[in-house]
């Protein structure tokens, strides 16, 4: 829709809008108020030249697009029935928690296969790990090849699928080859379009599930949801989207929680939500209470760091990891919250 700064176009602007819009397969329609005209785009209006030209003309106050920018991601397009499973949990039927430890240690790789069935006996239907780590410090631990070996080792005994981030192409390839299902991409690496579409590529005609974190700052919702329709516009429509906190950052709390917009996104897109309020709220007194508003708010599924020891972790655990005990109470009252919202 075309909202012009003046009470109507003239017939030289209607002219020259016309040329733009037929470049592209559209014509317009003048809908006449009694105040003022405005232009309705008759056609697929989600060609970004033809919005970037309409919106230099100087004449043109805005554009408000009516159709959906996402072709895939949308709640109305084809895949609106589409279902992603992780192991044998359908996400939109059943609430999926993701846990595990924030960083699998090397040194230490009795932790985490303790941590691996623990929290398969609270609840967890799925073991997260990070093998690669995106550190805001250069100098500390980045992670380490042999943890994949770590991560597979547990997920094969406990029988659960295998969650970890991906931050480079050579990343991807080795998580597939193991046997990882679930990728995960980070905060840090929401809006690295070219990682984006390497997944993509990579995943198409595959099982594999993206978890696609928000972007670190406080960006659109459209944005986070197209960076989803980069990894689906490959072909692999399992594309999850994971709220895990924003800046500018909530005194107190490691991000500013955003559990909230899960029903903002629901509203446009059908992609199950799964949120991350371990690295929203950073501290694991808080955690439980951010976990299970998010359910609340309709989260298809969450992912929580844990860990047996969190004093014994590295990463986030020592501060931020829940012990198995407060993992297991937490999963219990979310189902609990899950399933109220069903009935
Ligand atoms: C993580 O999951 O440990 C992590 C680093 O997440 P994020 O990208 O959300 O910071
Ligand atoms: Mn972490």
């Amino acid at each position: 829709m075309i909202l012009p700064k003046t009470p109507q176009l003239t017939s030289t602007q209607i002219a020259e809008i016309t040329a733009i819009v037929s470049e592209f397969g559209c014509s317009i329609q003048p809908i006449v108020g009694t105040v003022r005209t405005i232009y309705a785009i008759v056609g697929d209006e989600r060609e970004e030249l033809m919005i970037n030209r309409l919106e230099g003309l100087d004449y043109v106050d805005r554009i408000d697009r009516i159709q959906s920018p996402f072709k895939l991601m949308d709640r109305r397009s084809d895949l609106a029935n589409h279902h992603v499973k992780v192991g044998g949990v359908t996400l939109g039927r059943e609430l999926l928690v993701i846990a595990g430890q924030c960083t699998i240690d090397p040194k230490n790789p009795a932790y985490f296969l303790e941590t691996a069935h623990a929290v398969k006996e609270a609840g967890a239907q799925a073991l997260r790990g990070g093998v690669w780590k995106p550190r805001t410090n250069p100098y500390t631990f980045q992670g380490d090849n042999k943890s994949l070996d770590i991560l597979m080792d547990a997920s094969r005994r406990t029988g659960l699928p295998a969650v970890t981030e991906v931050m480079e192409p050579e990343h991807i390839q080795l998580a597939l080859d193991a046997g990882v299902q679930v990728l995960q991409v980070g905060a840090r690496n929401a809006l690295n379009y070219s990682l984006l579409r390497q997944i993509g590529k990579a995943i198409a005609g595959r099982d594999t599930v993206v978890l696609l974190k928000r972007s670190i700052h406080m960006g659109p919702l459209n944005e986070f949801i197209s960076a989803g329709e980069y990894i689906a516009a490959f072909g692999n429509p399992n594309v999850v989207l994971c709220p895990r906190g924003t800046t500018p950052t909530m005194d107190g709390y490691r991000n500013h929680p955003d559990e909230s917009i899960t029903p903002l996104l629901k509203e446009k897109t059908w992609a199950p939500v799964v949120v991350d309020p371990s690295h929203s709220v950073g501290k694991a007194i808080y955690v439980p209470a951010c976990a299970l508003a998010a359910v609340a708010y309709g989260a298809d599924g969450l992912v929580i760091e844990a860990h047996v020891s969190p004093n014994h972790g590295i990463g986030d655990d020592p501060k931020q990891a829940l012990t198995p005990a407060v993992l297991a109470g937490l999963i219990t009252q979310a189902h609990a919250i899950h399933s109220l919202r069903q009935t």
